[in-house]
Parts: C-alpha cells; structure tokens; sequence
C-alpha cells in the first residue's frame, strides 16, 4: 500500500507544496515546530532513508540545500535545521526545521496550530 507521502506526491491528498522536481518533493509538515517546518522527500517510495542509492541519497541531500536556503529567505532564523529521524511514516524524509537555538529541534514539544491559509500563506513565501 502507497505510504501517505506517496498519496501527496501523487496529489490523492492535499499538501503545502513548497518545491519539487522530477526525483523529489518538498512540502511543509502539517506539525510543525517552527513555521517553515518543510518535509523533503524523494519520490522513489524507500522506508530507511540509508536503503535508498547513493545518487539519490545524494540528490535529496542536494534538493534539501536548495529548500533550505529559500526557507533561509522567507522565515527569520539563525539556522536550518536538517533532521532525520522518526519512525511514524515508512516513507525517507528529512525535516528542515527553522531555528535559533538548538532546544528549537525538540519534537517533543507541542506543536504549532496554524490555520490552512496561514500554511499556504508561509509555504507561498519559501516558494518566493
Ligand atoms: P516521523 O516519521 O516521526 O519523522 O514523522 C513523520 C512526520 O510527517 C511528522 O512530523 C508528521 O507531522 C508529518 N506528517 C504526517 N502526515 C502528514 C501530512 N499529511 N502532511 C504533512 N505532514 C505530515
């Protein structure tokens, strides 16, 4: 069964797309620990981010630098933060995850409430 980043990518369920390309697919994660709180997935369905070839593990690492930097852009912050982990969705993803200091990547805290349109109105701003 298609995991449900496979559905998004396929557009069978809705997302805040903030890029994509023919191999992969960023959109902003719908728990969010800071708005601008983007998901960056490769297309190619793979549980274990590790499993996937070395091109591209490669490219999602490339395609996740180009997301960072617009995220950079649009959302006030000292840094991106790329994080990997979590095992809810069997689908790679890495988090990227606006921070300004290092308690700001606690997926343990609650997360943001944000309404639909102040998710399209942040993933239109990393979009540019
Ligand atoms: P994890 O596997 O622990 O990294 O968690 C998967 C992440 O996907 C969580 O941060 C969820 O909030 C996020 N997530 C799950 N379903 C959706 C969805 N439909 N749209 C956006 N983000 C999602």
């Amino acid at each position: 069964m298609a995991t449900i980043f496979t559905k998004i990518i396929n557009g069978e369920i809705p997302s805040y797309r903030v890029a994509e390309d023919d191999r992969f697919y960023a959109f902003l994660d719908i728990n969010p620990l800071a708005e601008g709180h983007t998901l960056v997935v490769p297309k190619q369905e793979v549980d274990y981010i590790f499993d996937l070839d070395g091109d591209t593990l490669a490219g999602l690492t490339l395609f996740a630098q180009q997301v960072a930097g617009k995220i950079r852009q649009a959302i006030p912050c000292k840094r991106v933060a790329m994080v990997v982990l979590g095992l809810e969705v069997p689908h790679a993803h890495i988090h990227l995850i606006p921070i300004n200091s290092e308690s700001d990547v606690d997926f343990h805290k609650p997360k943001l409430q944000l309404t639909p349109a102040e998710f399209e109105a942040i993933a239109e701003r990393i979009r540019g």
